[in-house]
């Protein structure tokens, strides 16, 4: 406690004034520097985390913060977090789920439809010396309507790439760990195939999975090999999902025709990464949910969670490990 008598938040980067307001109306924040230097002894008195980059958050952290009473995340996406450490020392660790999920399915269509339909290359060349007559063989891309999609991951975000992707008549498969019934299926229009199936018959294929030691690497050179051709990758889930070597030989050697992803690992790349070099890559800075209502909820649901952990009540979002 403060003398303000409000609790102590660490908070990982400085947030902005509508986010800063809704954990200010009840505790104080200090900066992650505290973590190099404290002078004030702030760290014994730290009773709850705010997570809002995705700092690493592991046992050795959270043992240098003996009064913690619980971890919130601001998003969905727990993997930079140790939740089995968390819980193990009895603090539970919240996250943002559903907050995310129409604005994060709308950043996969777009990026689906950016590199289907060459939008980041048409953009720099219409700006470009080179564009002085119109060309109809100019820039041809993939038809996206009538096409198939391969969503691997029929979660939260998912169900809703599935639902917009009707919306463009596309087929679409999916490959889950567990095959959804057949009314679920049936109600969301999708087909499910098993990994090598649903890679090998798509013409688009969506990550939507959480980055866990299973998905970790699950699209490397094997499932690039097996995807067609003229399939164009879509990753908006985590970066390290995809092994980002083998994705530049299959850019390079043309294994698949394109990738457009929203993350990577590490996030940012090294500004002279190779991959960054591929003109069939469309990439994003992690914009999935990057929408001011979208951030808005996601902070309410995140304060949320913040404030019961610090009321040792439980939290409306917990994540289980
Ligand atoms: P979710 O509701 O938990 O859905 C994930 C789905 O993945 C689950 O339904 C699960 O189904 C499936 N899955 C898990 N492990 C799998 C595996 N090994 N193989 C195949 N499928 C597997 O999560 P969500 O809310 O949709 O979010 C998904 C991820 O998106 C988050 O964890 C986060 O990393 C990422 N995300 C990114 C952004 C962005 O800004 N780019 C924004 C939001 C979220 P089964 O249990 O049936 O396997």
């Amino acid at each position: 406690m403060t003398p303000s008598g409000r609790s102590l938040v660490l908070l990982d980067l400085p947030l902005p004034d509508f986010l800063a307001a809704q954990i200010d109306a009840f505790a104080e924040t200090r900066p992650w520097s505290v973590l190099r230097a404290d002078p004030h002894g702030d760290l014994a008195r730290i009773e709850g985390l705010y997570t809002y980059g995705h700092p690493r958050v592991d046992a050795a952290l959270l043992a240098r913060l003996p009064r913690l009473r619980v971890v919130s995340n601001f998003g969905v996406g727990v993997d930079h977090i140790d939740v089995r450490a968390a819980t193990a020392r009895g603090v539970p660790v919240g996250n943002t789920p559903g907050a995310v999920d129409g604005a994060t399915a709308d950043m996969t269509m777009a990026l689906l439809l950016a590199a289907a339909r060459n939008v980041v290359r048409g953009d720099r060349f219409a700006r470009g010396p080179e564009f002085t007559r119109y060309d109809p063989t100019l820039l041809l891309g993939a038809e996206v309507h009538g096409s198939t999609l391969g969503i691997i991951g029929l979660g939260r975000i998912g169900r809703q790439v599935a639902r917009r992707a009707r919306g463009f008549d596309m087929r679409i498969l999916y490959h889950s760990r567990k095959r959804r019934d057949a009314a679920a299926e049936a109600a969301l229009g999708v087909e499910y195939a098993p990994l090598d199936e649903l890679l090998s018959r798509s013409h688009f294929v969506s990550l939507n999975v959480p980055l866990t030691p299973e998905t970790r690497g699950l699209i490397g050179e094997r499932e690039l090999r097996l995807m067609r051709r003229d399939a164009i990758l879509v990753n908006v889930a985590r970066g390290a999902v995809v092994d980002h070597d083998a994705l530049c030989r299959a850019l390079r050697e043309g294994w698949i025709a394109g990738a457009a992803i929203d993350v990577t690992e590490p996030e940012p790349l090294p500004r002279d990464h190779p991959l960054l070099r591929h003109d069939n890559l469309v990439i994003a800075p992690h914009l999935g949910s990057a929408t001011l209502r979208t951030r808005a909820r996601m902070g309410e649901m995140a304060a949320a969670n913040l404030r019961a952990g610090l009321a040792r009540e439980p939290l409306p979002h917990a994540v289980t490990c």
